[in-house]
């Protein structure tokens, strides 16, 4: 696998913010959002085996693993692969993926954190992936969306909407780091009336933002 960085700190964002989790971020990326802050992870890269990978996460003691990038499923066989090895060895896994790629694969016990990007994002969204995802949402799905203003924030309310995922899974609200006042987005929710989390960047709250490895 295309590996860019394994290492053990706090899990900063979604359901499970606040508790020790290993990342094991793997390199490339078939998104390049406008707001990126893992540029580092679309190259820069070291080869393991699975079992090295394996070995480095237990090697924490800490039975909580995020799979992240860059964007994992671009090495969709491995990482499904990784995923169910890991399942298997009792861990609780997440999988952050963009929402650009099937996700039908993910072993069904993973938590898929999902990324839904509004246009400022400057992305394009995949209409297509995501009227599929919206037919089999798994109760333990998550949905991310970082937001750089009011049109991304109504924007992602009307996809939201359309895709059935209010009630169905939990849905995440962030703030674009250092673009947007969380208090804002903060007033959008509540004005919303609709079950969503503010969700701050815990580990860019406690430590440099522009730190890696933490
Ligand atoms: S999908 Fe993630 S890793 Fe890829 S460009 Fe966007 S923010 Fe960066």
């Amino acid at each position: 696998m295309r590996i860019n960085e394994i290492f053990c700190s706090i899990q900063g964002e979604a359901s499970f913010a606040g508790q020790p989790c290993v990342f094991v971020r793997l390199s490339g990326c078939n998104l390049r959002c406008r707001w990126c802050d893992t540029t580092y992870a679309y190259d820069e890269s070291c080869d393991m085996s699975i079992d090295d990978v394996i070995s480095k996460v237990s090697s924490f003691d800490c039975d909580l693993v995020e799979i992240t990038g860059g964007e994992p499923m671009c090495q969709h066989d491995d990482v499904c692969d990784l995923m169910n090895r890991l399942i298997e060895r009792h861990y609780t896994v997440l999988l952050e993926t963009n929402g650009s790629l099937p996700l039908d694969d993910v072993p069904l016990a993973v938590h898929r954190i999902i990324d839904l990007k509004p246009p400022k994002s400057g992305t394009i969204h995949n209409e297509e992936i995501w009227r599929g995802y919206a037919g089999q949402w798994r109760s333990t799905d998550e949905i991310k969306c970082v937001v750089a203003d009011r049109a991304d924030f109504d924007w992602c309310i009307g996809k939201l909407h359309q895709y059935s995922a209010f009630h169905q899974v939990i849905i995440h609200f962030s703030p674009v780091w250092g673009e947007q006042d969380p208090a804002n987005l903060a007033s959008w929710i509540c004005e919303s009336h609709l079950p969503i989390r503010l969700n701050l960047q815990l580990q860019k709250i406690i430590w440099d933002p522009n730190a890696r490895g933490v």
